[in-house]
């Protein structure tokens, strides 16, 4: 068990590394980041920040030499850099367990080996592959690249089979899925933390609402009858025993109009639609990665009020003149949390923050969540 006092790495330094940065400070450890941007989220608040590429050699060296655990906030480090820091200290979550949600076609096949179900998809990997992508996918699809997508980005809706080749063309012919788009009734996700001794607690299942490809808000606890709510929690459980998971790592699912539960896809670590729990949880899914990969008892994952997180996208901050948002607006409702993650400069679709609104009913929570959303530009 490693104890406050101790030194955690973290790969990555935007704001999930931020904020367990913050929890892992709380609770008395040092924090090490490692991430090539000066004046990161992370890195503003480390104790120290390594200005460096992730697989900067010397950098890792320097990390694996100063560090008890590490840890990361980012999907795609590459999977040699976390076996390289193997020979320091141990490393969670493992190489093999991170390079399963790098790649969608891996992920999926994943998902299929655990007994679950994958939204219906193709591999096209060349043209010649798009004949057999389309059999068994009725039209309007999603094109997704598979590698490197996030929040939306790398994904092109295809009404027919004729607009599929375009549409390869323009990723550059890189591997791509061709998805189904499901009819949704709605979207939920799991938090979960795991063991070293295969021992794992969900937090509450939380229902997610996306804007364009990008998540807009999180409403806990979610919406869904309780066979479906268990069935997540099982799913996401299954999974992170299947890749012997130790950390936090999140899995998003579809729930179709028909009542199914679709494994869209996972996350090896602290996740977008977890930040309820920071102030609406007994336990922060920050927290309890720090438990985790130092190897302390769970937090208690309970939830101990409605709650709404809504995001903030640089899109909300003035054009040219960099004005901010009305905070003022914001900071009036006492029940309402802001969470800002000290990133300089606003761009359209960039998450800059985020607030957490507390009520004792989900659909109050929602109302003063949108009214402060509209107040804000
Ligand atoms: P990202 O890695 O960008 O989060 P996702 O595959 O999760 O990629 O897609 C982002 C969002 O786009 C989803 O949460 C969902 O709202 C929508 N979406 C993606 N794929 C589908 C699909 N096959 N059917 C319906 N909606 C989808
Ligand atoms: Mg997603």
């Amino acid at each position: 068990m490693l104890l406050p006092g101790a030194t955690l790495g973290m790969l990555g330094g935007g704001q999930l590394g931020r904020m367990f940065t913050i929890a892992a400070r709380n609770l008395g450890y040092k924090v090490i980041v490692l991430e090539p941007d000066t004046g990161s989220p992370a890195g503003q608040l480390a104790d120290e920040h390594i200005i460096a590429a992730y697989d900067d050699a010397e950098a890792l060296v320097k990390l694996g030499n100063q560090c008890d655990v590490i840890t990361t906030e980012f999907e795609n480090i590459p999977a040699e850099v976390l076996n390289k820091l193997t020979e320091y200290c141990p490393v969670f979550p493992s190489a093999s367990a991170v390079e399963k949600a790098q790649d969608r076609i891996v992920e999926k096949e994943f998902i299929l080996s655990c007994g679950l179900l994958p939204v219906p998809y193709g591999v096209i990997n060349t043209n010649s592959d798009i004949a057999n992508a389309v059999k068994g996918i009725t039209f309007p699809a999603i094109l997704k690249t598979a590698r490197f997508g996030y929040d939306g980005k790398g994904q092109q809706t295809i009404n027919s089979v004729d607009e599929v080749e375009a549409a390869f063309k323009e990723t550059g012919q890189v591997s791509c899925v061709l998805e189904q788009r499901i009819d949704l009734d709605c979207e939920v996700s799991v938090i979960l933390g795991r063991n070293e001794q295969g021992e794992t607690q969900c937090f509450p299942v939380a229902e997610n609402i996306h804007r364009d490809g990008i998540l807009y808000q999180t409403l806990a606890p979610a919406r869904v009858d309780d066979n479906i709510a268990n069935a997540a929690q099982a799913a996401a459980q299954r999974m992170a025993d299947k890749l012997d998971y130790v950390g936090v790592m999140a899995v998003e699912f579809f729930v179709t109009k028909k009542g199914e539960l679709l494994v869209n896809e996972m996350a090896p670590r602290t996740h977008n639609s977890g930040h309820f729990t920071l102030d609406a949880c007994v336990t922060s899914q920050f927290e309890q990665q720090v438990r985790m990969v130092c190897g302390l008892p769970f937090g208690d994952s309970r939830l101990l009020s409605p709650v709404v997180m809504t995001n903030m996208l640089g899109d909300l901050w003035g054009s040219g003149a960099n004005t901010q948002p009305h905070w003022d607006k914001l900071l009036e409702n006492p029940s309402t949390k802001l969470h800002l993650y000290g990133k300089k400069e606003a761009r359209a679709g960039r998450k800059m923050g985020h607030y957490c609104t507390l009520a004792d009913d989900l659909t109050s929570a929602q109302q003063q969540a949108d009214k402060i959303f509209n107040q804000l530009p």
